[in-house]
């Protein structure tokens, strides 16, 4: 599993995501649903984030914590 798909299973907003997984991504980073979901961190109804970027990869390359299985 990718980081990328990884993220596409969490289902968190991006506040949890930068929160839980010390990243820092901003909103053009990120590719979220176009409905708002609920956020599976915080439990809020929120814009899901589904993916990163291609070329802001490297953003979520260096974190341990965002492991694949
Ligand atoms: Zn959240």
């Amino acid at each position: 599993m990718t980081k990328n798909e990884k993220i596409h299973e969490l289902e968190y907003c991006r506040k949890c995501l930068n929160q839980v997984y010390h990243l820092n991504l901003k909103r053009n980073d990120v590719m979220v649903y176009e409905y708002l979901g609920t956020c599976k961190h915080c439990n809020k109804t929120s814009k899901i984030v589904h993916r990163v970027k291609r070329n802001k990869l490297w953003k979520i390359m260096f974190s341990r914590k965002l492991k694949g299985d």
